[in-house]
């Protein structure tokens, strides 16, 4: 199993994956809400978008936007059970143990920490960008 850091290392090899950022909205989002918040709502996300054997419409089940753990859920390819066997090799079909909720949960918590320390060096920008709302590293 890679490390957090390891596992930010290659996701930001990916194009697709990468191509995920904080808009201004989303960073304000995080400094108004707080870590503690922020980090329930990524357990509750987790827990009911990822962790079912089979979770309901997956594979289009995290929005593209709308808040900054959905951002981050794609940026990890934590967003589904197909990106998540892809990438980890978590067989899908299968609830994800508790274990391996908290593990998705402190990716998700690094990368919004990374997103907010590239603000500091003046790398953050809000960017427009079409998405089709579907998980496939293909498009865009
Ligand atoms: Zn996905």
């Amino acid at each position: 199993m890679a490390t957090i850091a390891e596992a930010l290392d290659r996701l930001s090899r990916s194009k697709f994956r990468a191509s995920f950022h904080l808009s201004r909205k989303d960073l304000a989002y995080l400094e108004e809400k707080g870590e503690d918040t922020i980090k329930r709502h990524a357990q509750d996300f987790v827990k009911i978008k990822l962790s079912p054997a089979e979770p309901a419409n997956d594979g289009k089940q995290t929005p593209m936007s709308g808040h900054p753990v959905f951002k981050a859920m794609h940026a990890t390819a934590c967003c589904c059970r197909g990106c998540k066997e892809k990438w980890y090799r978590v067989p899908q079909h299968r609830e994800l143990t508790e274990t391996e909720q908290e593990a998705v949960v402190s990716l998700l918590m690094a990368w919004l920490r990374r997103q907010k320390d590239r603000t500091y060096f003046g790398l953050a920008g809000d960017r427009k960008k079409k998405r089709a709302g579907v998980c496939d590293e293909n498009i865009g």
